[in-house]
């Protein structure tokens, strides 16, 4: 979602006379658009600062902008602790920057926008054109969440769930599509809760997907992050007849321990999980699933870490993310103690080589088998180019005759870990 914020970050200023430098001592104004999620994200970015610092010592300095999750958790904080900051956005207010820099140009007084206003930020937002052209662009729909998983700080920093007028995102669509999309990644920090109500009609996440799939020039559909409880029958349903809605699907666990889910308040158990998952590879057995893990959360047993490797070789994820539990200040979790960190080092590793043999095994399948490919650009190097197959697998793989955004076959000769080699098939055959 930050991709998305900062190319929306750049349609604004666009406006108001700044272009993107390569050269980043040539910048007037540095913007550090922040993630909260992850372990030390503020002193990350301090330390971020003090590199713009340093390259601006004998120049003029910038203005200098954090936005993002870190300037709505800390926000007038910031502006004290480093006084090299001139202003902190939060992610729900930055559809005003343009008039606060002109602002702060004329005063020259510190700015503090962190309001919660995320109605207007899209109102305000439709007015500029979204110009990103790449192959695959994200699409914001929903941001915000009311689930409060116990270790999370989104509820916090985002707000609450808040879901886009279902027009303005296809008009967005229609629009990227104009660009040169074939491909459209639907985001939300909850995106299946998406909920869109006009006139008496209820527009969900597959009243989007049915919409985007008639769209002519459009190829593919995806949907990130989701979450279980939002996995309802008519979203399940666009996977029987949504042709381009890929069957390839992040779906979040945690943990296998329905213990440890309950104290995570995740709000769903192993068995709905499964249950899911299930139900979709019935529909298209062919459906593959990646996940989130959290090793190591207070009060986590071996029997519980058991239950979750079980689960992770019972759904075969072929794609994941997977960390050490640390406290997020303000979470509910951040005031109970985490368990040993050694030990947690040696269960991660477990975990990760659990899903680094599977992720293999996926890939070894392929080899000597036609996937089909959306081409997203051309390599550096001569002859090649990459994309991903329908699984989000990236491959790379040579062609005389394709260009960005095609739809073809390509034979996959090799495979590493993270993807996937080959060529560009001459024959029309049924691919993976
Ligand atoms: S559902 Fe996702 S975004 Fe919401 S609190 Fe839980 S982990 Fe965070």
């Amino acid at each position: 979602m930050n991709e998305y914020d900062s190319n929306r970050i750049y349609d604004l200023v666009s406006t108001i006379g700044f272009s993107k430098t390569s050269f980043k001592k040539e910048a007037d104004c540095v913007v550090l658009n922040t993630c909260h999620i992850r372990e030390k994200a503020t002193e990350k970015v301090y330390h971020e600062i003090g590199r713009v610092k340093k390259d601006f010592r004998n120049l003029k300095k910038p203005l200098v902008i954090v936005s993002g999750c870190v300037a709505q958790a800390e926000s007038k904080e910031m502006i004290k602790r480093e006084p090299y900051i001139d202003m902190v956005i939060g992610p729900q207010s930055y559809h005003k920057i343009n008039d606060l820099i002109l602002n702060y140009k004329k005063r020259k007084i510190k700015i503090d926008s962190t309001d919660f206003d995320v109605v207007t930020k899209f109102d305000q937002l439709e007015k500029i054109p979204n110009t990103q052209n790449k192959i695959s662009s994200y699409l914001t729909i929903q941001e915000g969440c009311d689930k409060f998983c116990t270790f999370c700080v989104v509820p916090y920093t985002r707000g609450a769930e808040y879901s886009r007028p279902f027009k303005q995102i296809i008009n967005e669509a229609n629009n990227l599509i104009k660009n040169g999309s074939r491909e459209i990644v639907l985001l939300g920090q909850n995106v299946n809760a998406y909920n869109f109500k006009e006139n008496g009609k209820n527009f969900k996440i597959s009243s989007l997907i049915r919409e985007l799939n008639s769209i002519k020039n459009l190829k593919r559909i995806r949907y990130t992050t989701s979450h279980p409880r939002d996995m309802t029958d008519d979203l399940i349903d666009c996977y029987k007849d949504c042709n381009k809605l890929m069957p390839f699907l992040h779906l979040p666990v945690q943990s296998g321990s329905d213990k440890i889910l309950k104290i995570m308040n995740r709000k769903h158990t192993k068995k709905y999980y499964m249950n899911i998952i299930e139900r979709l590879k019935k529909i298209n057995k062919d459906m593959k699933f990646s996940s989130d893990f959290i090793v190591g959360y207070p009060d986590e047993t071996e029997k519980d870490f058991q239950e979750t490797l079980n689960l992770i070789k019972g759904v075969n994820f072929i794609n994941s993310y997977s960390f050490i539990y640390n406290s997020r200040p303000g979470t509910p979790a951040a005031e109970k103690n985490s368990n040993n960190l050694l030990h947690n080092k040696d269960k991660l590793k477990i975990l990760q080589d659990n899903l680094k043999n599977i992720q293999l095994q996926n890939n070894q399948y392929y080899v000597d088998k036609c996937c089909e490919v959306l081409v997203e650009n051309k390599l550096d190097s001569g002859d090649k180019f990459f994309g991903r197959t329908k699984f989000m697998s990236p491959v790379k793989f040579k062609s005389d005759r394709c260009k960005p955004g095609d739809l073809i076959n390509v034979k996959i000769t090799s495979f590493n870990q993270n993807g996937l080699f080959g060529f560009h098939e001459n024959r029309e055959m049924k691919a993976a």
